[in-house]
């Protein structure tokens, strides 16, 4: 509702007239209601005056007459003849009427017109406000413009100018009039309800035709006119079907216009159809070709080509910088892995609507693939924006997300360059920043690292390392040796731990510090660990299967925080076991104390279940991560490993003391102690002393081949045969 209007509505209404007015005029202001009302009561006495007029004046012939015509043109007003591209009509009636003009005078005229716009209201208005006041509007404009007429013919008679062609000239002109009046009382009604001016352009506009129309019949009712003058009324009769030809003749041509018009109309609607359709397509294209399906955002394509913008500016201009932030979680593989990938899918929804709110409005973020992000920043001093930007992202990714229930810690590395490197393609930007983000993971994770051009060699060799590592992986080219374990106390053997190696044709040898970080971070690991895993399960059933001193060994494997955040690890590991022969008891898996606190919780449930399949555990390099002896308690560990750090440190007073608070709380948690790194016999009797059970080092033995291994166990069991002394001798002349 309009409210400028509701406000202008009489205040003061009550009772019967108020409920009219809502239910009749409830868009009707005060202007408006004024004015329906004076047209509608001036229209009435006009009615009423020319019903008076008519039945004085006329004999009962010519009334008969005007009823007769009365009649014809509310019949005619049924049938009007539509005004193409309007959405108005004009009714044949329109010539009876005036015909009846001319032959009768204005009164007859008048309820001529009114009883034909009372039908043409009827038709083509739901609204009795309409229907009322049209044929009182038609009676005012008849009345008025065909008094006009009357005077104006009686005055042109006076002064003799009495012919055919005045005639004709004075009733096109009373048509014209008529036409102005009734179509301006008309529109009046909606003008003042809209509070509205009235334009003449627009009155012209909207009725033009129908004034064109009315001309016509007035032309045509001066000549039944004046034909009637001279042959009587016959000649009505005979005019009818010239006059219903004249009009069907009108009715088919704007039909036939008005057809035209619809099809020129559609053929336009489906051109724009398809044109719109045409963009659609060419939308959707684009979407797809730029941007990600997953987070809507750019995609590498697109980043691409608003990277080469933004270069191509700051080659046009040497003040203009840009920066560019590449982003890669750290843990998006395990995330994936053990929930599923649709909750991999909603992370990165989640995260890419985290990383859009921390940015400036023109700073463009893209998925590039997989979990890896880029965010380009332009602008003065976009360098410094960028670290500040980096470091605000990296404190948004510690608060935890919940995606499905779950609440998952990310983290994320990223690697950050700028136009101070003068780049002249997209890729040489991306690569680079690819670099830096790989030197925040090698330096920790979960922090941020700017690219200098040394990164470069640096990064491409390792690149070069992973590639052959995984082909030295797929040919089977890397080796295992195994280095022997031994009881303290009693100096035998008691088993191995599986080394991996790499003996590279060109570098030599690359130690498994350098090799085991590579394998990790490109997922090879999991490969890696199944070969050393399969490997040393047949080495030691071979073993066993050498005689005594092979029955009671074990055989330690090293695992990493990859393979515990492997779903089919119990599987690899009982496929290996089944393989060999082994029993679950001969095989202790070591995890290192800094995996297993970061991976803790993943991996309790899958280490609980290995343990109660017998498989033993140790917690490798014991003492230089952060847990507590307490806290390893309530774990499902058999074992600790020292770390040689503590062994070779041993002379230092406060590090024995370590060692023995270590072994001390390790047996009253009902676990046993092995050393590693002993490199000299001092070493070797402190550790005893102390009372660590099991130790491993150059002093006894260094890691040995397969086929060292198999030697030694022979030549024990040939000098058991031959009476010689306890295999520790033989074991500790290994190393010399
Ligand atoms: P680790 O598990 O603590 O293995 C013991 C390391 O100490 C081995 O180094 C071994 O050669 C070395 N070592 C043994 N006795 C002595 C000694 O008396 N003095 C000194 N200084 N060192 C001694 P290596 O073979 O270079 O392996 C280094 C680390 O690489 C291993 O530490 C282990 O964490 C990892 N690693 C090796 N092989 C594998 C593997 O197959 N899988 C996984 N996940 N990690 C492996
Ligand atoms: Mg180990
Ligand atoms: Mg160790």
């Amino acid at each position: 509702m309009n409210i400028a209007a509701s406000s202008d509505l009489p205040a003061a209404r009550s009772g019967l007239v108020a409920r009219l007015h809502a239910g009749l005029m409830p868009d009707y202001n005060r202007k408006a209601t004024a004015y329906w009302w004076t047209v509608v009561v001036l229209g009435a006495v006009t009615i009423a005056f020319a019903a008076s007029a008519v039945t004085t004046r006329l004999s009962a012939s010519q009334c008969l007459q005007v009823m007769i015509g009365v009649v014809v043109a509310m019949l005619a007003g049924m049938f009007p003849v539509r005004i193409p591209r309007s959405k108005n009509s004009f009714a044949a009636g329109e010539i009876f009427i005036f015909s009846l003009l001319l032959l009768h005078g204005p009164a007859a005229a008048t309820l001529a017109s009114a009883g034909e716009a009372l039908v043409g209201s009827c038709r083509t208005s739901k609204r009795w406000t309409s229907r009322i006041a049209s044929p009182t509007m038609a009676a005012i404009s008849m009345f008025c413009s065909g008094s006009l007429l009357e005077s104006a013919l009686g005055a042109l008679h006076s002064r003799g100018w009495d012919n055919a062609a005045v005639l004709m000239g004075a009733t096109t002109a009373f048509a014209l009039a008529y036409f102005v009046l009734n179509t301006l009382l008309v529109t009046l009604v909606p003008k003042l309800k809209r509070n509205e001016r009235l334009a003449l352009s627009e009155l012209f506009g909207n009725f033009g035709w129908v004034g064109i129309a009315y001309s016509g019949s007035a032309s045509v009712a001066a000549l039944v006119y004046l034909t009637f003058q001279q042959s009587g009324v016959g000649v009505l009769i005979a005019a009818a079907p010239i006059i219903a030809l004249l009009l069907s003749t009108m009715h088919l041509f704007f039909r036939h216009q008005e057809a035209d018009e619809a099809m020129r109309k559609s053929r336009l609607d489906a051109m724009e159809r398809e044109q719109e359709q045409a963009q659609r397509h060419m939308e959707e294209l684009q979407n797809i070709a730029f941007r990600d399906s997953l987070t809507g955002l750019p995609n590498r394509r697109h980043f691409h080509e608003l990277l080469g913008q933004a270069i191509a500016r700051g080659q046009d201009d040497a003040r203009h910088q840009f920066g560019i932030l590449f982003l890669d979680f750290d843990r998006f593989k395990l995330i994936n892995d053990s929930l599923g990938h649709s909750v991999g899918d909603e992370f990165l929804v989640q995260i890419s609507q985290r990383i859009q709110h921390h940015v400036r409005p023109g700073d463009v973020v893209a998925r590039l693939g997989g979990d890896e992000f880029a965010i380009l920043v332009e602008g003065t001093g976009c360098v410094d924006y960028a670290v500040a930007l980096a470091e605000r992202l990296l404190g948004m990714l510690r608060q935890p997300l919940q995606v499905a229930g779950t609440e998952i810690n990310a983290s994320a590395s990223i690697g950050i360059t700028s136009s101070a490197i003068a780049y002249a393609d997209p890729g040489e930007v991306l690569r680079d920043a690819d670099i830096a983000m790989y030197r925040a993971k090698s330096a920790g994770k979960a922090r941020y690292a700017m690219f200098d051009v040394g990164l470069r060699t640096e990064i491409s060799q390792r690149l070069l390392l992973e590639g052959e590592l995984r082909a030295a992986l797929a040919a089977g080219e890397l080796g295992v040796e195994y280095q022997p374990l031994f009881s303290l106390a009693t100096g035998t053997l008691t088993g191995f731990e599986a080394l991996a190696r790499w003996e590279h044709p060109q570098l030599g040898t690359i130690s498994p510090a350098t090799f085991i970080p590579i394998a990790e971070e490109s997922g090879l690991i999991i490969a890696l660990t199944d070969l050393v895993l399969h490997r040393a399960c047949r080495q030691l059933r071979r073993c066993q299967e050498m005689g005594d001193e092979g029955k009671g060994l074990t055989m330690h494997i090293n695992i990493s925080g990859n393979d515990i955040a492997h779903k089919g690890f119990i599987s690899r590991v009982t496929r290996a076991l089944a393989e060999s022969g082994l029993k679950p008891q001969d095989l202790t898996l070591e995890l290192t104390e800094n995996i297993l606190m970061a991976r803790l919780e993943d991996a309790l449930p899958m280490l609980a279940e290995l343990h109660t399949l017998g498989v033993r555990l140790s917690v490798d390099d014991f003492g230089t991560g952060c847990s507590s002896l307490s806290h390893l308690s309530s774990l499902p560990f058999d074992s600790l490993k020292i770390d040689r750090s503590f062994v070779q440190d041993l002379t230092r007073g406060s590090n024995a003391a370590i060692v023995r608070a270590i072994v001390f709380l390790a047996h009253a948690l009902g676990k046993s102690v092995v050393a590693e790194g002993i490199e000299t016999r001092g070493q070797f009797e402190q550790l005893c002393a102390i009372g660590c059970e099991l130790g491993q080092g150059y002093h006894m033995a260094p890691s040995l081949t397969s086929q060292r291994v198999e030697a030694m166990m022979l030549g024990w069991a040939a000098s058991r045969q031959v009476g010689y002394g306890s295999p520790v001798t033989r074991a500790g002349q290994l190393c010399h």
